[in-house]
């Protein structure tokens, strides 16, 4: 389809299709809170109306739109779902060097709130639907379009209503989500491409502590504030363990052909080999990797006290901990009471979801692989965990296989600009990723 103004090589179409899409996307403000996806599903559903293409919406609350369009198959293999969040985490718009929901155009670069996380994909998987309607493919599966609301807020609003009030329109055999993308600088000579197969649990706590009132002047020995301080130091003081899980353990075998230090665990497969290689190699520096091999525990909030010279009666602090497979949350809650080592703190539960996980000994995996290697020959694809949380989790609840994938190479440094300030996505990496895409999902619907 061409954008007036355009002009069109052949076989570009889909470049600039995607950029104007995106620009014009990203200038809808999807901040969550308060979200508004209605607006971003006007958007699609004018799409689908031009192109012919049914499409149903939800709504969950006034303003909390989420979106399915479907294109049938044959029934030969069981749907499969582009899914995609249409709101966007908030941005100051006095913090950014352009305006966050401008959708600029400017030196190779689509700029704006989204345009990583994740409206970028969600133009992706668009274009890629689109292909298939088209192209007038018959699918063997009925292909199915979901944008939601609500992700980045937890999902109640979105995919956690849908499954629970219209789970007959999304049984699915495949999930193709946010989650996963290819990282270049850090293995030498090839991008990592990460297929993210499995996501760290979640457990939010909020810690109450009470005391005796007194005067700043005459300390009592009995401030809430310093035994809540004294607690939370003796939690965070020591570093929590390293766990090779199977997922890592694959994750580290991918990599060893790039990183020579990790040859013993290559030899003998054992995950207390790798353990110690971690621990000594220095790994543990970088975040995203100390990340993946531990439970993390994050002091996130704290509110105490009105006056400086009041000694408050009350204190409170929220704990962000993220869980690796396999581990148990009450198990860890039990864990973090020992560690406060007080019987006064009162803990509530906020929020509290176990690590979910797909298998990737599957066909789906192997092809979304052979695609990916197709386009990247020099990548190293690898099944990875995300240490995050995303919309997949409730997928997974269900059993149904689900991946994250975006075919987008980015920096460790581009991560940062992930719910932070003056995100971006190259014209480049949008229009690949979308001819990317668009092969994978025919494949997936044809093979
Ligand atoms: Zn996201």
């Amino acid at each position: 389809m061409k954008r007036e103004g355009v002009t069109v090589k052949p076989g570009e179409e889909v470049t600039h299709e995607a950029v104007g899409l995106l620009s014009d996307y990203i200038k809808i403000n999807t901040s969550n809170p308060p979200g508004n996806e209605a607006e971003a599903a006007k958007f699609f559903a004018e799409i689908f109306d031009k192109e012919g293409i049914e499409y149903k919406t939800y709504e969950s609350k006034p303003g909390r739109v989420s979106l399915r369009a479907c294109i049938k198959g044959t029934g030969q293999n069981k749907p499969l779902i582009l899914l995609n969040h249409m709101d966007v985490a908030p941005a100051q718009s006095e913090e950014w060097s352009f305006d966050p929901f401008g959708g600029e155009v400017k030196d190779g670069f689509i700029h704006g709130r989204g345009a990583l996380d994740m409206k970028s994909q969600g133009i992706m998987e668009l274009l890629a639907f689109l292909h298939i309607s088209r192209e007038r493919i018959t699918p063997n599966r009925d292909l199915i379009f979901l944008a939601v609301a609500d992700e980045e807020e937890g999902g109640t609003w979105g995919v956690k209503y849908l499954l629970e009030h219209h789970c007959d329109d999304f049984q699915a055999g495949l999930v193709l989500n946010e989650g996963g993308f290819g990282v270049i600088g850090l293995i030498p000579n090839s991008p990592l491409m990460m297929i993210s197969t499995a996501e760290k649990g979640l457990c939010w706590l909020k810690l109450h502590v009470s005391g005796p009132p007194g005067h700043g002047s005459m300390p009592h020995g009995e401030n809430a504030l310093e035994k809540l301080i004294q607690a939370l130091n003796r939690l965070t003081v020591a570093d929590q363990p390293v766990t090779v899980t199977p997922i890592v353990a694959e994750y580290f075998k991918q990599l060893g052909a790039a990183w020579e230090f990790l040859g013993p665990f290559l030899k003998d497969g054992q995950p207390e080999t790798l353990a110690q290689i971690i621990q000594g190699s220095g790994l543990l520096a970088m975040p995203p990797i100390s990340a993946i091999v531990r439970n993390t525990i994050s002091v996130t909030s704290m509110n105490a006290g009105a006056k400086a010279n009041v000694i408050p009666t009350r204190a409170e602090a929220v704990l962000d901990i993220r869980l690796l497979p396999g581990q148990d949350p009450q198990k860890i809650i039990e864990g973090v009471k020992e560690k406060l080592a007080d019987g006064n703190i009162k803990i509530e539960s906020v929020s509290v979801n176990r690590a979910t996980e797909s298998p990737w000994d599957t066909e789906a995996f192997r092809l979304i692989r052979e695609v990916l290697l197709a386009h990247f020959p020099q990548a190293i694809v690898t099944p990875s965990l995300l240490f995050g949380s995303s919309d997949s989790r409730f997928f997974r609840d269900r059993g149904v296989p689900t991946y994250g994938v975006c075919p987008i190479l980015v920096t460790m440094d581009d991560a940062r600009m992930l719910h932070g300030i003056d995100e971006k996505i190259s014209v480049e990496n949008l229009t690949a990723g979308t001819m990317v895409f668009t092969d994978l999902v025919r494949r997936l619907v044809t093979t």
